[in-house]
């Protein structure tokens, strides 16, 4: 899979790259790797995503400011390569690839619930992010993996493994950190970078948000919100909201979480986290409001109004959580019914 994906990239001399909506370490760093690797091997590159601005903390990534925004593409060239990353189904990304037409796609992801939308797939629903398979396709290739590919790859990878302590880190991918280590990259530098680099007006967001959780459900869950006025007053913009929705997990107790987020335009994202012990999934929760993501970090939008999407999103959660004691009780009866000894 991997020595495919490497040959498709080397049999076009034009490669079109996509990231999805709302930039993350994982989009921007495999995006910004793929796109030195063009470049390197004399490629024409080119990167687009619906954003409309990159969050301004990864600007030390090489060709940060090659990003262009697109809401909109015509995928009409047969010389070109379209490669989309870190997406798990094509409308997440820029609108205007038709399946059925263009057959010069290739999807480089680490989504389970990728639906292996391009012509060449290379998705590994268990690597730690994108930036890990590509790292592995670079690899079966060889291609030369200079620093500045190692700093944007390594950066991916410590994003959506949150520092390499959520449960999608393996020894693989601390095998992989380490050569991405012997290749040049500093980690003390980089944590630096990703995890000490806050604005003050994104600092603000983040106090807002915190302060307003809500815990509930025997303190299992926890959902909190921004509204689109905060950042009019803190003067932030949006891109500064990666990692938030961790931060509710940290409360002793607390196995899910769901940030939402309004944005100007009156629509809400929700960010939802989960970890074991929690009744449902993320990655659950999100599909069933048409979203999706991984099983333990998931989003969608929730067509609510923001005045009541705290507490729709409490029922909606406790409604869950009490089938789900439900079911629990359910299974138990019907065990001692199947199975204890009759006298
Ligand atoms: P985050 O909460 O960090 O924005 O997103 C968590 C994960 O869920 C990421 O892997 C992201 O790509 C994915 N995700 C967020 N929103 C959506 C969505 O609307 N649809 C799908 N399929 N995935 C999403
Ligand atoms: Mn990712």
């Amino acid at each position: 899979m991997m020595m495919r994906a490497s040959e498709t990239l080397r049999a076009y001399d034009t490669w079109v790259i996509f990231t999805h909506r709302k930039s993350d370490g994982d989009a921007l760093g495999s995006a910004t790797a793929l796109f030195e690797a063009g470049v390197n091997a004399g490629k024409s590159v080119s990167w687009y995503s619906p954003d409309t601005k990159l969050p301004e903390g990864y600007r030390y990534l090489s060709h940060f400011d090659d990003f262009r925004t697109r809401e909109e593409f015509s995928f009409n060239d047969d010389d070109t390569l379209y490669v989309f990353l870190d997406c798990a189904t094509e409308v997440r990304s820029v609108s205007g690839y038709d399946t059925r037409v263009c057959v010069h796609t290739l999807n480089i992801d680490h989504h389970e619930d990728n639906t292996e939308y391009a012509r060449v797939n290379c998705v590994d629903g268990k690597a730690s992010s994108t930036c890990e398979v590509l790292y592995r396709i670079f690899k079966a290739g060889s291609w030369e993996i200079t620093p500045k590919i190692a700093e944007s790859l390594y950066t991916g990878i410590f994003t959506d493994t949150g520092g390499f302590i959520f449960s999608n880190t393996s020894k693989l991918t601390h095998d992989i950190a380490g050569e991405l280590i012997a290749l040049g990259v500093d980690p003390s530098i980089m944590a630096d970078r990703i995890s000490q680099n806050k604005s003050v007006p994104d600092f603000q967001i983040w106090a807002r948000a915190l302060s307003r959780v809500k815990v509930f459900g025997d303190g299992k869950f926890a959902v909190s919100m921004i509204y689109a006025d905060d950042f009019h007053e803190a003067g932030a913009d949006m891109t500064g909201t990666e990692g938030l929705s961790q931060m509710f997990m940290t409360i002793r107790g607390v196995k899910f979480a769901a940030v939402a987020t309004e944005y100007p335009d009156g629509t809400i994202r929700l960010s939802v986290r989960s970890r074991e012990g929690s009744p449902f999934g993320a990655g659950e929760f999100a599909r069933a409001f048409g979203g999706g993501g991984h099983e333990r970090a998931a989003g969608c939008t929730f067509d609510f109004p923001a005045v009541e999407v705290m507490s729709r999103l409490e029922a909606e959660i406790l409604r869950r959580y009490h089938v789900s004691i439900h079911v629990g009780e359910r299974r138990d009866v019907l065990y001692h019914e199947c199975y204890s000894p009759h006298q």
